[in-house]
């Protein structure tokens, strides 16, 4: 088929990304975007990762441009906050590795290896000063490199206000770059014998035709799912948590409140995201209808909020009584196909995973990226190739996400209420080779050790996590039941450069403070850089 004429119906994250992605990098498309004033965006989706700044990058976009349009904030890591059992936590950082104090990744392990006592929180710490940072709210764009190993451009994602990114995508990019903009209700999907799309019916614009029509209806995917019929693979088996609550609190304290960080914090039937943009502070319950009524969530997600679990920076019941709160129905999976025919679904109409990881515009900017890719190889010409390399893709992705974010549950050690006994000990999860076995078979013998570190420390981008979720989560490549097996000049070894090394670390964490010490706060950084 040959493309030149695209209509994107929905008004999302996903459309907006969409249509400013297509009329700025594909000029000779003729790009349509349809949305509704009758239905609603989803309206949450503020976390990103730091993927990000490869669409910001393609968009021409640069961070004064954008971030305070969007009300943006910088995020250098994602914080799990009782995942891994009742006052446990830990970090699954951005950006590259530190290895300035130890020579491999394998330092931690042999740690504590000797020292079980040692917090795993640790791990990711040792390896990521910006960690240290991030406890401590502070920001720089480390020009001088002061804190070792932070990339400030590429490897630091961001918070945002969604809708106001879509607004600023809109009219921005989209409609100077000769977007056809319409606002009206697509009413009936009109299709051809042998099932594709022919035209959509609108209320007040008549009839609209394309060569290809983007999917971003959002979960109920209009054309993927009612229309074309695609069947939905459910993941509601493994990730249970199928409902959200919403809701938006004012700051009390910027400075504390302002974190650099999502905060994941787990708590009865699910756990409650934190995401501070510059102007409010962002926060929902995801959980499990199986274990909770709309309201006991409620009644739960307010006694957080309010500080009753111990583990808000700020925890007030006068703001969270101000509150209002949404509630949001979700659905885990993916189509079988999400090229099918003459439409493809972006966003929530492909497929969602649920958002512990950030994956939901993860998801959308990567599939763009993907499609501009096709459409510009040969100037629109598609083949059923392409489809298939398109449908396989998306597939591959979502599957690896749900593996990824299946295991913050199943190595976890809570089983203190019965949502926690039943993901921890009676979910049966479908772990392909990206489970976490490798992380944590036994190593026997010191050449095993190496094969295995190599093995596990060379993951891609996607794997790379499972090391900080293992880990967060107390699965180490190491244990103290393999001593018989290893060599006994190994282990005098590691125990006499164990003391050196921490003894050489204890001092850079000294210079560090000295460092972090004269930084300003995340707030402060964003009021002289971004909000001046
Ligand atoms: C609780 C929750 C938390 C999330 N948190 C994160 C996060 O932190 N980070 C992240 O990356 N992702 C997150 N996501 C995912 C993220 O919100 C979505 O990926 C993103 O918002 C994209 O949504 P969308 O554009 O696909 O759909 P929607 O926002 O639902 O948009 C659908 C659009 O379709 C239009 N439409 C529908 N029917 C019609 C019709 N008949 N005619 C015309 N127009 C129509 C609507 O008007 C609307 O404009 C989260 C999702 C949920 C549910």
């Amino acid at each position: 088929m040959k493309i030149s004429n695209i209509c994107i119906v929905g008004g999302g994250s996903a459309g907006w990304m969409t249509a400013a992605a297509l009329t700025k990098l594909l000029p000779n498309m003729n790009v349509t975007l349809i949305e509704s004033k009758n239905f609603a965006t989803v309206g949450v989706g503020e976390s990103t990762n730091t993927y990000i700044n490869v669409f910001l990058k393609l968009l021409g976009l640069k961070d004064e441009d954008w971030m305070s349009y969007c009300n943006a904030t910088y995020k250098t890591s994602i914080k799990f906050t009782d995942f891994a059992g009742k006052g446990q936590n830990y970090h699954y950082p951005f950006g590259a590795r530190d290895f300035s104090e130890a020579g491999s990744i394998a330092t931690w392990y042999f740690w504590k290896l000797l020292d079980p006592s040692l917090d795993n929180y640790s791990f990711a710490e040792y390896y990521h000063p910006v960690i240290t940072m991030g406890d401590q709210n502070k920001m720089t764009a480390n020009v001088n490199g002061e804190v070792r190993a932070f990339d400030f451009h590429n490897a630091t994602a961001y918070h945002m206000d969604a809708t106001k990114f879509g607004q600023y995508l809109k009219e921005k990019i989209a409609l100077p770059n000769g977007l056809n903009y319409i606002v009206d209700d697509v009413v009936k999907v009109n299709q051809n014998e042998d099932g594709s799309v022919k035209n959509l019916s609108t209320k007040e614009n008549g009839e609209l035709e394309a060569d290809l029509y983007v999917d971003c209806t959002g979960f109920k995917a209009l054309l993927l799912s009612e229309t074309l019929k695609v069947p939905y693979i459910s993941f509601n088996d493994s990730l249970i948590n199928d409902k959200a609550i919403a809701t938006q609190l004012p700051y009390i304290d910027k400075n504390k409140e302002m974190e650099c960080v999502t905060n994941c914090t787990a708590i009865e039937s699910g756990w409650v995201w934190n995401t501070p943009v510059f102007n409010r502070i962002g926060t929902g319950y995801v959980y499990s209808s199986k274990f909770e009524t709309p309201e006991s969530a409620e009644k739960q997600f307010r006694h957080h909020l309010a500080g009753g679990n111990g583990n808000m920076v700020i925890g007030d019941k006068e703001r969270v009584d101000k509150a209002e709160f949404r509630h949001i129905e979700m659905r885990h999976g993916v189509h079988e196909t999400s090229w099918k025919h003459n439409v493809i679904g972006v966003g929530l109409a492909s497929g969602f995973i649920e958002p512990l990881e950030s994956t939901g515009l993860l998801l959308i900017h990567e599939n763009i990226i993907f499609l501009l890719r096709t459409l510009a190889r040969k100037d629109g010409q598609v083949n059923k190739i392409d489809k298939d390399i398109w449908n396989y893709s998306v597939r591959e992705k979502v599957e690896n996400m749900r593996e990824f974010v299946s295991q913050h549950y199943s190595l976890s050690s809570r089983h203190d209420t019965p949502y926690w006994k039943h993901v921890t000990e009676e979910i049966s999860y479908d772990f392909g080779p990206l489970g976490v076995c490798d992380v944590a078979y036994p190593t026997t013998t010191s050449a095993d050790l190496v094969r295995r570190l190599n093995k596990t420390f060379t993951f891609g981008p996607e794997q790379g996590g499972l090391l900080y979720i293992a880990t967060g989560n107390g699965y180490t490549p190491l244990s103290s039941m393999d001593y018989p097996g290893w060599e006994p000049e190994m282990l005098k070894q590691l125990k006499s450069e164990q003391e050196v090394q921490k003894n050489k670390y204890k001092s850079f964490k000294q210079e560090l403070q000295l460092t972090l010490d004269e930084l300003p706060t995340h707030y402060e950084f964003l009021k002289e850089n971004i909000y001046n």
